[in-house]
């Protein structure tokens, strides 16, 4: 199949023709090949999904917007020695990066009780968590997205386990890099999410995005627990002003240099 790319090509590469694949659609971003095998096209979607996918709308601008915040974010973590698959963003809403094997994990880092873990544990909104737990869900929409255990990760040859304890170093050293940066914004960096894949050479790189979509993000300034989230919780939970809070965090991110 032929796809149009002019809407989201820069003119210096039109003359280069090729027929790219979609690759993959997922809920938030579709995967495009390039005439580079190494490399792939990722088009950052507006369409927004919750709870597995049973809510689904649509973010006006958070395409742009979560592009532009992840290529922020992927060349801070470049700086301080983090490998990531971002080369670069040819237009708002698209970023080419390397090509990995994506592992299918899903890694939460949580600096402060929320969500899921509260769900789960009882554990009160807002507890601190000292020093921060770092999960590891299988990313398998069908199952739910289950939360796994260190055997259970073996079981299923998810990762070997220096693979699992290279992850959890670097999701902690990213964690560190992004919760200062995020306190120089004036957010709170409560949760996060990350996905990692493989180069061809069996390295890991940090892959996916960082984005209001994948973090909780708490406006420092306020203290009203609805007014102080600036992510997708407020989709999530029907809190109002979507799009502002996604652009204003995206405004804090860009003006703090690193
Ligand atoms: N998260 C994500 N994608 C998922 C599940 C979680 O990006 O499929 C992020 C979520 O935005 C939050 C963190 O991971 O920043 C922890 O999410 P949690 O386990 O609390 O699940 P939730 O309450 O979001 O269902």
């Amino acid at each position: 199949m032929q796809i149009c790319l002019t809407h989201f090509l820069p003119f210096a590469m039109l003359h280069i023709m090729f027929t790219p694949q979609k690759l993959y659609e997922g809920k938030a971003k579709i995967l495009y090949t390039t005439d580079d095998p190494t490399i792939l096209l990722t088009v950052f979607k507006d369409d927004a999904t919750a709870f597995n996918a049973q809510k689904r709308g649509t973010i006006v601008g958070k395409g742009d917007i979560n592009c532009a915040m992840s290529q922020h974010l992927f060349r801070l973590l470049e700086t301080q020695g983090m490998a990531t698959h971002l080369i670069d963003c040819p237009t708002p809403n698209t970023m080419r990066v390397r090509a990995v094997k994506i592992l299918p994990l899903e890694v939460v880092v949580r600096n402060i009780a929320a969500g899921s873990l509260c769900q789960q544990t009882g554990l009160e909104l807002g507890t601190s968590l000292t020093p921060p737990l770092v999960e590891f869900y299988y990313k398998n929409d069908a199952l739910g997205d289950p939360l796994l255990t260190g055997d259970r990760l073996q079981l299923l040859h998810l990762a070997t386990p220096a693979q699992v304890a290279q992850l959890r170093t670097m999701a902690l050293q990213i964690n560190a890099v992004l919760s200062e940066f995020f306190d120089k914004c004036g957010i709170t960096l409560v949760d996060f999410k990350l996905e990692f894949g493989l180069d061809q050479q069996q390295t890991i790189l940090l892959a996916d995005e960082i984005s209001p979509d994948t973090c909780r993000l708490w406006n420092q300034a306020e203290s009203d627990p609805n007014l102080r989230v600036m992510d997708k919780d407020r989709f999530r939970r029907d809190l109002g002003q979507v799009e502002e809070a996604y652009q204003r965090v995206l405004e804090r991110v860009l003006a703090q240099d690193f």
